[in-house]
């Protein structure tokens, strides 16, 4: 919605978590980068916590996988004639996607906090999702802003989700901001709006690679 902000990458500079904040584009700068056979043998698969870019007949990829998600989606076209094998392209949920309960608590939580703005991250310990609800530093009906995730919690994150006002669920300029400064890493952003009623509820979703975003299409 317009003039709608998140300001959680802001509440990264505090004291608090100075020294331990990785920007996005330092995590961008430190992964490797393979080129995909041409044989049509498969890659190597990821290890827990690692990434990586791939040089592909379809296109420059990042390819990620944490405790939570594994993905391989395109950041760009490259030239044709290159003799390169072909990437997958898909995103997948390692554990089974939140149960109708828990979105209805979600929902009821973000309901509850009508008119404020509500957010909460959702980490897998691999048994089971924990809401957890960050410490807010200041919010109203326009914007929120909180302290982000603990470090240790973010190899864990399945979804993050934050909602707006009275309007259709959609992300916006500020949310863009959010997700490509934020330093939460690899998760699956949910926004959502029109909070008159748990059952009124609308949502949007994507995929976010720590700076990057995808409409999120799993397969
Ligand atoms: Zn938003």
């Amino acid at each position: 919605m317009p003039g709608l902000r998140r300001l959680c990458s802001e509440s990264r500079q505090s004291p608090l978590f100075y020294g331990v904040f990785e920007p996005p584009i330092r995590r961008c700068a430190a992964a490797e980068t393979l080129i995909q056979p041409p044989s049509g043998e498969p890659l190597p698969p990821l290890a827990d916590g690692r990434s990586r870019y791939v040089l592909a007949r379809n296109g420059l990829f990042v390819q990620t996988r944490t405790a939570a998600l594994e993905a391989s989606l395109p950041l760009a076209t490259l030239p044709d004639g290159l003799p390169y094998g072909s990437a997958r392209i898909g995103v997948r949920l390692r554990h089974a996607p939140p149960p109708p309960s828990l979105w209805h608590d979600l929902k009821r939580r973000a309901v509850a906090a009508c008119p404020w703005e509500w957010a909460a991250y959702l980490p897998h310990d691999g048994t089971t999702y924990r809401v957890f609800e960050p410490p807010i530093r200041r919010r109203d009906a326009g914007h929120i802003a909180y302290q982000p995730l603990p470090i240790a919690l973010q190899a864990q994150l399945v979804l993050h989700v934050h909602s707006h006002g009275f309007g259709e669920a959609t992300f916006s300029a500020q949310d863009d901001v959010a997700d490509a400064t934020g330093g939460d890493g690899v998760y699956v952003a949910v926004g959502f709006g029109r909070r008159e009623t748990i059952e009124t509820v609308t949502e949007v979703w994507r995929l976010v690679v720590w700076r990057w975003c995808w409409p999120f299409i799993t397969t």
